[in-house]
């Protein structure tokens, strides 16, 4: 894992060797020395088109190891999660058109200053650093310098755009040529580097970067130097993202149309008769969630599955964590359950965070799961009953529903008068469990192992999304995701909140949870008859393929 940084790498090593054997003074003089004498280096990293999954794993493993970050508009801002938290993050902006937030001149100077610094520097650039990226005049201002620097090529969002609207780049039985040309030359500049007389007709397939500003005349140009007027033309705008916006027409037609569907940068021009092959090919754009904005609710730690799920059907997921989970201040009440466990018949598990919070605190009691021989052991669901594998237990039962309801009535169902029963579970949670098996004659001991609190994190950002329509649906996965929810939008009463979710679907994945939704004044649209995130997944999908026919 070594290659990037060799010398730092075994500095550190050397560093903690010097530790042990003669303590910090001499540690601090050694640092202070290697630090004069150390330069950093650059990193020109390719972002990719927008999709963050569509970085190298290289560039990924520089981003993870960055100092200093100088990222463009165009490069994923969901990339910045790799960076660690103390690195300088550095918008250096570029938006076609709009105000430079820093010209090219102080943005060599940058890399040139903080390389100079001894700092790890990663400049992040949208799709490849060299096509288009005037990354060629940013390694040539570190040459000058003498910095060390690396380029690590990303997917262009050439072939990005053209993947992702369904355009075969290339065909055997279209095309065999490719050029990448720019559109973004003033009209009329003398001395053109680009040579439309030979281009228009030179490559199969066209296309053409920063090109929108200057479609009109880019079709003049095309028209006037001999290709077909009736040649298909896609332009695709933030391709490979979300927003992702494909327009079709031939190179006569394509400017009204690009004018009726308000395309604006950045997006592509793709010439060239693969363009046809859009009509079978495109897939993108058609899965079944594409462009609906889903909030996710769970848990940080529990959020990927469902999140995973959804984005392969095409969603935006917008991830709020409504519930933090954490340990207790004090475990002496488990802890006294824990040295009694062979007095119980039943140990009750509703959920995976009771079975970590429980088995971690047998661990540290200098327990196993053999302390768990002779109780039986229930899981509500089969997620709690696969979590629990992980500890070396298989449980004894697991019930056809997966609710405290369902788990009440297959216990009842084996009889459960006189039994002893352990629930570890939160702090807070519904007492239908426990009180339906005391009315059934069993002795039930309820022990927190965990609570549940709502972040502070990310209260803003989640009303503003709600505010400016941004949502198209909330996922509720329990009780809990909805009144940590409720308590993160503060409405100020049922009219905000009603105003505020107008618009937004509700999808809550039990009864329960679908009751809790009900009682705090909204309906719930969608709700899976099975209580698992793959249902309530499927249970999504199926209502917007039926909304949208
Ligand atoms: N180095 C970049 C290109 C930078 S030039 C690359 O390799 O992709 C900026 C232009 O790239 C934009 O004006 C637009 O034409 C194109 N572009 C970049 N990202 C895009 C995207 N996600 N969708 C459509 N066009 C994009």
């Amino acid at each position: 894992m070594n290659e990037a940084f060799p010398s730092e790498q075994g500095e550190g090593c050397r560093n903690s060797m010097r530790k042990r054997i003669f303590g910090s003074i001499f540690l601090i003089n050694m640092e202070q020395q290697t630090k004069n004498i150390q330069q950093g280096k650059v990193y020109l990293v390719g972002a990719g088109p927008g999709d963050p999954g569509l970085i190298t794993m290289r560039g990924k493993y520089l981003l993870e190891r960055a100092e200093v970050l100088v990222y463009d508009y165009l490069a994923s801002p969901k990339l910045l999660k790799y960076v660690p938290k103390d690195a300088t993050l550095i918008y250096a902006g570029k938006k076609g058109g709009s105000k430079h937030t820093h010209t090219q001149e102080e943005i060599n100077q940058m890399l040139v200053d903080w390389a100079r610094a001894g700092k790890t520097v990663v400049r992040l650039k949208g799709g490849d650093p060299f096509i288009f990226g005037r990354g060629g005049e940013e390694i040539e201002e570190l040459v000058k310098a003498g910095i060390a620097f690396e380029v690590v090529p990303g997917v262009t969002s050439a072939t990005a755009a053209a993947t992702y609207a369904g355009i075969p780049i290339t065909h055997r039985g279209y095309t065999a040529s490719v050029s990448f040309i720019t559109g973004h030359e003033e009209p009329g500049k003398k001395n053109s580097n680009i040579d439309w007389s030979k281009l228009a007709t030179g490559a199969g397939t066209l296309v053409i970067y920063m090109g929108i500003k200057n479609l009109p005349i880019i079709v003049d140009n095309l028209i006037r130097y001999g290709r077909d007027p009736k040649t298909p033309v896609a332009v695709v705008r933030w391709a490979s993202t979300p927003e992702q916006q494909t327009v079709v027409a031939t190179i006569d037609t394509i400017v009204s149309r690009v004018e009726e569907a308000a395309i604006k940068p950045p997006a592509l021009i793709i010439v060239g008769e693969v363009v046809a092959l859009r009509e079978t090919l495109d897939w993108f754009e058609k899965r079944p969630l594409f462009g609906k904005r889903i909030v996710v609710t769970r848990t940080r730690e529990q959020a990927s599955e469902l999140v995973t799920a959804l984005e392969g059907y095409g969603a935006d997921c917008l991830e709020y964590s409504t519930i933090q989970v954490e340990p207790l201040s004090s475990y002496e009440i488990l802890d006294e359950e824990l040295d009694r466990l062979n007095e119980y018949h039943w140990i009750l598990f509703s959920s995976i965070n009771a079975v970590q919070y429980f088995f971690e605190r047998l661990y540290a009691r200098g327990l196993d799961a053999r302390n768990l021989k002779g109780p039986h052991v229930a899981a509500v669901g089969k997620a709690t009953a696969d979590f629990l594998l992980h500890y070396g237990i298989v449980a004894d039962l697991i019930p056809a529903i997966y609710t405290a309801e369902g788990l009440a009535q297959s216990l009842l169902d084996f009889g459960v008068e006189g039994r002893n029963i352990l629930i570890p579970r939160a702090t807070k949670a519904r007492e239908f469990l426990p009180e339906t098996l005391r009315g059934a004659g069993a002795q039930v001991t309820v022990v927190p192992v965990y609570q549940n609190v709502v972040p502070q994190g990310g209260k803003e950002q989640l009303r503003s999304a709600l505010e400016n329509g941004q949502v198209d649906m909330i996922t509720f996965t329990s009780s809990s995701t909805v009144t940590h929810f409720l308590s993160m939008v503060d409405a100020a009463g049922p009219e905000e909140l009603k105003a505020l979710m107008s618009g937004v679907k509700i999808a809550a994945i039990g009864p329960i949870t679908a009751k809790t939704v009900t009682d705090n004044g909204l309906s719930v649209d969608v709700q899976p008859e099975a209580f698992t995130i793959p249902d309530l997944v499927n249970a999504i999908v199926h209502y917007y393929e039926k909304a949208e026919g």
